[in-house]
């Protein structure tokens, strides 16, 4: 177990370098629940704001255009860029574009409002990259899963993938997980309570709440 893990108290949680507050960027890999994670930590703390991304693939069933994800074409996708409308963009899983639109980030951030990315582990590593000419700080997060084993189960169960989709992404997930040391804070997705917990208290400290 890496030893920036966060337990249920927030005592490993790197200390602020200044009274700003950080950005929060939350990564993992496919299928390890973020999303779900995300949406308790949501339920139980309404104040917090998470970033709604463009994105270029088809919506899931239930997903709400505007709320999940802007979901947008190509070309729209690509004026966006052109404007440079984005904090980060990536392509996912070889399949789609993903992008974070910039200027709600800095509104939510001047308002010191907390503030959480949900992005794949490229967009992480632009936002960090980009962060100082935006005068931004990043609190990275790593949502990890249990063991890999734990992802491939996760990911059949969830179902909203063909066969060729999940290899993709089960691909995608052993690189990213090779990362988590790059990560200022890993949190162990054991139950989806727990994690969303120790989520919370990273953001409490963070924000003084
Ligand atoms: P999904 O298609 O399952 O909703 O998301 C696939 C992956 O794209 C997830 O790892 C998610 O975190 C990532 N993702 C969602 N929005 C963005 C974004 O704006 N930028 C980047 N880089 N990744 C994103």
């Amino acid at each position: 177990m890496p030893t920036n893990t966060a337990d249920s108290s927030s005592s490993t949680v790197p200390s602020r370098s200044s009274s700003a507050r950080r950005l929060i960027v939350l990564t993992g890999p496919t299928a390890v629940g973020k999303g779900t994670v995300e949406a308790k930590l949501r339920q139980d703390h309404p104040e917090v704001w998470v970033s709604v991304s463009a994105t270029t693939r088809d919506p899931r069933p239930g997903e709400v255009d505007g709320q999940t994800y802007l979901f947008v074409t190509e070309g729209e996708f690509e004026a966006m860029e052109s404007e440079n409308k984005f904090l980060e963009t990536a392509v996912v899983h070889n399949m789609a574009h993903y992008g974070t639109p910039l200027q709600p980030v800095l509104d939510h951030m001047e308002k010191n409002i907390p503030t959480i990315l949900e992005i794949d582990l490229q967009g992480a590593r632009r936002v960090k990259e980009r962060a100082p000419e935006l005068g931004l700080d990043v609190l990275s997060v790593f949502l990890a899963p249990p063991s890999f084993e734990d992802l491939v189960t996760r990911l059949a169960a969830r179902g909203t993938e063909n066969e060729e989709q999940r290899r993709k992404r089960l691909e995608t997930a052993r690189v990213e997980l090779a990362a988590e040391k790059e990560f200022d804070v890993v949190i162990v997705n054991d139950t989806v309570e727990k994690a969303a917990s120790r989520l919370w208290d990273v953001i409490a400290e963070e924000y003084g709440l």
